[in-house]
């Protein structure tokens, strides 16, 4: 018999987990988990060996990170955003983005707060709000398009609103919310004195000639934006788990010291590889995305042989597709016939979603083509026997 705490109670295994089984037990092809089939490239992991083998960096790293990736992340903002960040006070390395958002929510939320999360959400926004005591309150994007109403996100503020969760480009619709969007957004968390934790970890994924604009950017908005973001997705990388964030120091503050107490230091060797990384030449941020858009449009070619319908995503290495007229079921119904039957693993949204609003996405599934081309490839052969 379970012995857990109440705040653990509701939280069941991550789709991720329960999908990788499944596919694993049907030896279905997996396009469920978003994880690259391919390797990080050969320089930034013999850059993790050399640092390993130096005999300098296998002790506790400071906590905060160490500085020469601290100004690797400051610069790379500045490169990227124009945005100036100070690395000593406005930089803090952390366990991917993942640890990087909870220490963000335990830093900045109290008990009894409320933080608008937008829908469908990646899936551990929610347990770290509910860790810290607070209450989600939850706006959807509606397909196809994946926009929000102005009207519900902004009936979603109230005076006990202290956060907002934006996460661009997103994950799972591959929306990159435009100027127009992102407007709404800070002047309404302006107006209601709210943060913004700003999830940005596909910010080199943008597709189709998108580009992505940081909220931090926006006018009123640098004071107010916590930013976290990963090397997992931009250097192929996801299973070393160094991530960052970073922003004003006042707001940063109660993030440092939830993280000081959460891990209080990242792998070391790793986060010396990750400050070469990101110091690499715009050619590899474009090739990056290069090669991205040609893996995007093999998995395009094989949805369009398979009866699915999907809106090409702007960012993101996600689309999700519309089954309803190949299926009639629910998303993890489908999802298991495509494992059992067709040998294609998928991510069904449902825990995505709160309860109330899991309707919104019943018509979809999430593929994910991180993956070899040979893979894609294949994926077209296995897919279309849903039209037969
Ligand atoms: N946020 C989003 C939107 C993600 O898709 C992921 C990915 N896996 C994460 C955060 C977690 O990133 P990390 O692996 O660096 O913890
Ligand atoms: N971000 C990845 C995805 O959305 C998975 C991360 C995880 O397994 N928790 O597929």
């Amino acid at each position: 018999m379970s012995i857990s705490a109440r705040r653990v109670e509701t939280f069941g295994t991550t789709i991720f987990t329960e999908i990788n089984q499944l596919a694993q037990q049907y030896s279905a092809l997996n396009l469920g988990q978003g994880k690259p089939d391919f390797d990080t490239p050969a320089d930034i992991v013999a850059e993790m060996i050399k640092a390993a083998q130096s005999g300098q960096h296998n002790q506790y790293a400071p906590g905060p990170g160490i500085a020469s990736l601290r100004h690797a992340v400051a610069n790379h903002a500045a490169r990227f955003y124009g945005l100036d960040i100070d690395p000593d006070q406005g930089v803090i390395v952390t366990a991917g983005a993942t640890e990087g958002i909870l220490s963000c929510v335990l830093g900045l939320v109290d008990p009894g707060d409320e933080v608008i999360v937008i829908e469908p959400f990646y899936d551990s926004y929610v347990p770290n709000i509910l860790m810290a005591g607070a209450t989600p309150v939850f706006v959807p994007l509606h397909p196809p398009t994946w926009t929000f109403d102005p009207d519900e996100l902004r009936a979603a503020f109230t005076p006990r609103t202290r956060v907002l969760i934006l996460n661009s480009p997103h994950n799972p619709s591959g929306r990159v919310f435009s100027r127009e969007e992102l407007s709404l957004v800070a002047e309404l968390c302006i107006e209601h004195n709210v943060i913004v934790i700003n999830d940005e970890v596909y910010e080199h994924l943008t597709l189709g000639g998108s580009t992505y604009i940081p909220i931090a950017t926006l006018p009123g908005m640098f004071e107010r934006t916590v930013t976290v973001s990963s090397a997992g997705k931009t250097f192929s990388a996801t299973g070393w788990k160094i991530g960052w964030a970073y922003g004003h120091p006042d707001v940063l503050d109660g993030v440092a010291r939830a993280h000081q107490f959460t891990i209080f230091a990242v792998h070391h060797p790793t986060q010396e590889a990750v400050a070469y990384a990101l110091n690499q030449p715009d050619s590899y941020y474009n090739n990056f995305r290069t090669m991205y858009q040609s893996k995007l449009h093999l998995l395009m070619d094989a949805l369009d042989g398979s009866g699915l319908t999907y809106r090409a995503p702007e960012g993101t290495y996600f689309i999700m597709a519309d089954f309803s007229a190949v299926f009639d079921g629910m998303p993890r119904d489908f999802t298991r016939y495509l494992i059992k039957e067709i040998g294609v693993a998928c991510i069904p949204p449902e825990s995505m979603y709160s309860k109330g609003h899991v309707h919104i996405g019943k018509n979809y599934v999430r593929f994910s083509f991180c993956k070899s081309d040979q893979a894609l490839v294949q994926a077209k052969g296995l897919l279309s026997k849903l039209r037969g």
